[in-house]
């Protein structure tokens, strides 16, 4: 088991597997993308997969794909299998953006995964569109059922709720009662940009602010408010027992009747550093001790070595090095695509 300086115990490994992405998300990159990193930087599977085992050896059992868009990335099914192959590692997730899902649900099943998360923030396909800069809406959706019809188990929706973008937060509520989903709302996070100023989205996107941000309470309020408005009912708690199995922070809520839940995730309004159980791999070979920390250590350097050993000491620095809160401060030099949220 492995636990880091504040005693927290660390299980769960981000690894995002490229930074390319095929949409452009208002929040997330600037309209002209970032600069990929060349090919060469990047860590082959077989990199991830070594780096994996060794972490297993030292108490990750949980590990999640991310990117950029990790199904722009050829092969993935495969390093799926091959992940769900490494002794210790009882789980794999995928975060997506969901427009390459219906293409791939069924073979990443047939691999072993069973746990994803689609990122949509919203209902409506104009300003889907305009959120992601291009993006269609309907390929998404086509993405989710595929993802219930291979029986992937639990599906969950993240919505990045920022207040400038005026989304409906009933119409999830209202999908809840539809199928078993669970949606949850993160407040919008200041990452990316500091080098250039332009945190979160660029200039064109006014980057971000703090007015943009909704603090969780605000999004339950409204969420209850709203749904009870469209005859929802009452919104009420889910017990820890009864909510939706997670790695992470996410607080679930539900209204009566509805096949699926309503959750949280408060980062700044109620930062749960205190809980933190994650180390991140950066696709080009860092690894992040905290989303908002920019002191990383060089994996892929050490990984080139040959040397497992070295790894294992790298992870042990990186625990010892994992900070006991993030600082909040304003922008990081890494954008989220290339972090993985
Ligand atoms: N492309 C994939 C996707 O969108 O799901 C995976 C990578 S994306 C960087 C991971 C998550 O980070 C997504 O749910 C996205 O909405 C979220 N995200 C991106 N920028 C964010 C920000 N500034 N604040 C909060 N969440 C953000
Ligand atoms: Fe791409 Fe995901 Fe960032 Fe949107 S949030 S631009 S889909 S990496």
């Amino acid at each position: 088991m492995a636990t880091d300086s504040f005693g927290r115990r660390i299980d769960y490994l981000r690894i995002s597997v490229t930074d390319r992405c095929n949409l452009r998300c208002v929040y997330c990159m600037p309209e002209g993308g970032v600069a990929w990193k060349p090919h060469d930087e990047l860590l082959t599977y077989e990199e991830i997969e070594r780096f994996a085992a060794v972490a297993a050896g030292q108490g990750i059992s949980k590990i999640r794909l991310t990117g950029g868009e990790p199904l722009v990335r050829r092969g993935l099914v495969g390093h799926v299998r091959r992940l769900l192959e490494v002794t210790g590692i009882e789980a794999i997730a995928l975060t997506t953006n969901g427009t390459l899902l219906a293409r791939y649900a069924h073979e990443l099943a047939a691999a072993g995964l069973r746990r994803v998360n689609v990122s949509l923030d919203t209902l409506d396909p104009d300003v889907f569109a305009r959120i992601t800069r291009g993006g269609r809406l309907s390929e998404v959706l086509a993405g989710l059922d595929a993802a219930f019809d291979a029986g992937m188990d639990p599906v969950k929706l993240n919505v990045v709720v920022v207040r400038r973008l005026h989304q409906d937060l009933a119409a999830f509520a209202r999908m809840t009662f539809e199928r078993p989903v669970h949606v949850r709302f993160i407040e919008y996070m200041p990452v990316g940009g500091a080098d250039d100023g332009t945190v979160c989205g660029g200039a064109e996107a006014d980057g971000w602010t703090i007015e943009d941000e909704v603090p969780s309470d605000e999004i339950l309020a409204r969420l209850a408010a709203e749904g009870a408005a469209a005859g929802f009912g009452e919104l009420k708690a889910v017990s820890r027992e009864e909510a939706p199995g997670g790695w992470g922070p996410a607080r679930y809520y539900r209204f009566d009747g509805a096949a699926g839940t309503l959750g949280v995730i408060s980062p700044l309004s109620h930062h749960f550093c205190g809980e933190c159980n994650r180390l991140r791999l950066t696709a080009d070979g860092r690894l992040r001790t905290c989303l908002f920390s920019d002191d990383e250590l060089d994996a892929r350097s050490v990984l080139r070595t040959g040397d497992d050993d070295a790894v294992r000491a790298l992870i042990e620095r990186a625990l010892a090095a994992k900070p006991e809160h993030h600082n909040m401060r304003v922008g990081t030099i890494r954008r989220m695509s290339q972090i993985g949220g």
